[in-house]
């Protein structure tokens, strides 16, 4: 017979054949996370509703650094951020998103970018300002700033990896439903010496 049959077992244990066919799944639940392999093409819903994505691919670069030596260099080590640029981790991935989630990525960013505008617009303003006012309205408009830089970039997120390794991306933040969807990564038959492949 000629016909594919779809619960048959993988043919091969050819790394490119794991990684791309339904049969073999290319992501899977890890207790709140999902493990992805990298440059995996999730399917075609959201990543935050589960709803359909409607074609829409959401590719990202992650990185991913150890957030130990994230501690050092908030405690002013700086040969530690050196360290934690070259032992970053990376991997790409794509995802669906829906359109209601692209419309709220959409609005977070200009929401951003509004107030980091104020905050600009209040620090050029402030010049004409008395004297004793100059300072507040200047470090106000920083502040205003540094919000909206913080505030459009969390909310344009919609990949947050939590860890990376040689060949695997583990994303938080997803939809419990989308995430439910996926095999358990406990179940996950390992794969003999892939880096050999
Ligand atoms: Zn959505």
């Amino acid at each position: 017979m000629d016909e594919i049959n779809p619960y048959a077992p993988p043919k091969s244990t050819e790394w490119d054949e794991f990684r791309y066919t339904e049969i073999n799944p290319v992501a899977w639940r890890d207790g709140d996370r999902l493990m992805v392999m990298k440059d995996a093409i999730l399917p075609d819903r959201c990543v935050k509703c589960n709803e359909s994505a409607e074609g829409f691919q959401f590719k990202r670069s992650l990185t991913w650094g150890s957030p130990s030596l994230l501690i050092f260099i908030l405690c002013g080590l700086l040969p530690f951020l050196v360290l934690y640029v070259l032992l970053s981790k990376k991997g790409r991935v794509t995802v669906g998103v829906c359109p209601l989630h692209r419309q709220e990525r959409k609005k977070a960013i200009t929401r951003g970018w509004l107030i980091a505008l104020a905050g600009l617009t209040a620090i050029v303003v402030s010049g004409a300002l008395p004297d004793n006012i100059i300072p507040i309205a200047a470090l106000g408009g920083f502040g205003l700033i540094l919000t909206g830089l913080i505030l459009g970039s969390a909310g344009s997120r919609i990949l947050v990896p939590a860890r990376i390794d040689k060949q695997f991306i583990w994303l938080t933040k997803l939809s419990p439903v989308y995430l439910a969807s996926f095999p358990n990564a406990q179940l996950r038959s390992q794969p003999k010496q892939i880096d050999e492949l």
